[in-house]
């Protein structure tokens, strides 16, 4: 076994104890691959605990899903790899999981694509949902094709998560962002509401994702008119414009204290993002 071979084996035993530790998972499920080669992929086995796995369990298949070597079956969600690997040259692993607070927004139907965090906007842009498709058949790949071409990251329907990255940690590190971010906005939602981030402010953030070495292309869709673009299906990232502000308050934050007291007060302000908004869904 070659030292890079062994290493990826490593990674992945590392990031399912991490997976589980953080109770990203329950029981046996999740699962992680990584590619090997051109012709192989390093994935984990099916009905086995990802917090407690050790290098020889895994196995090595080619990217049709037939088994190359271990003594295992691979998970009955490699399809779902399998479909990342075949539209995402650029990506080298791909992760798996049900983390708790991601998934209650993807059970509830939110997608987590507001312009909220710095450090979300540079690494993931928007987060999307897949639609439902049932485990292990040919739909849950169908669904993630839509979106995979220009998000590193999305929600899965009624299900969980996944993310794809150069490698198994930055992959596995895409899944973290993602579940503390559905607690922060989770929390923020609690609490009256998010401010979001400026449009230009965002595009500033873009700006700076080669200072952070995050490489290019960004899986971030800026406007609506990038969404339709070679028939990658993007989310469009809700970043109001404000030639003022960088914070922008939420527009149905502002229509909840209208309904409170039967009256919209709005700042000029608040009125433009409401404007820019309403075209943008229109133009959608
Ligand atoms: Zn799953």
């Amino acid at each position: 076994m070659t030292r890079i071979e062994e290493q990826i084996r490593a990674d992945i035993v590392e990031a399912g104890r991490r997976l589980y530790a953080r109770a990203y998972i329950a029981s046996n499920d999740g699962n992680i691959s990584a590619r090997l080669d051109d012709h192989r992929l390093i994935t984990t086995p099916k009905s086995v605990s990802k917090g407690f796995m050790t290098p020889d369990m895994m196995v090595v298949v080619d990217y049709e899903g037939r088994k190359v070597s271990g003594e295992r079956d691979p998970s009955t969600e490699l399809p779902m790899h399998l479909e990342i690997y075949r539209n995402r040259p650029d990506i080298g692993a791909v992760v798996h999981a049900h983390p708790p607070l991601a998934t209650g927004f993807a059970v509830a139907g939110i997608p987590l694509t507001r312009a909220v965090l710095a450090e979300v906007i540079t690494t993931l842009g928007s987060i999307p949902i897949a639609e439902y498709g049932t485990p292990s058949t040919g739909e849950l790949p169908e669904a993630v094709r839509k979106y995979i071409k220009a998000h590193d990251g999305m929600l899965l329907a009624n299900h969980g998560a996944v993310t794809c990255g150069p490698d198994v940690m930055s992959a596995y590190y895409k899944m973290e962002t993602i579940e503390h971010f559905a607690k922060i906005s989770l929390v923020a939602r609690l609490l009256g509401g998010e401010n979001l981030i400026s449009r230009g402010e965002v595009e500033r953030l873009q700006g700076l994702r080669g200072m952070y070495g995050i490489p290019s292309p960004a899986p971030l869709c800026a406007d609506a008119s990038e969404a339709g673009r070679d028939q990658v299906v993007c989310q469009v990232l809700e970043a109001p414009e404000s030639t003022t502000e960088r914070l922008v308050p939420d527009v149905s934050l502002a229509l909840k204290q209208a309904s409170r007291d039967g009256e919209i007060r709005l700042t000029y302000g608040e009125l433009t993002a409401l404007i820019a908004d309403a075209v943008r869904t229109l133009k959608d």
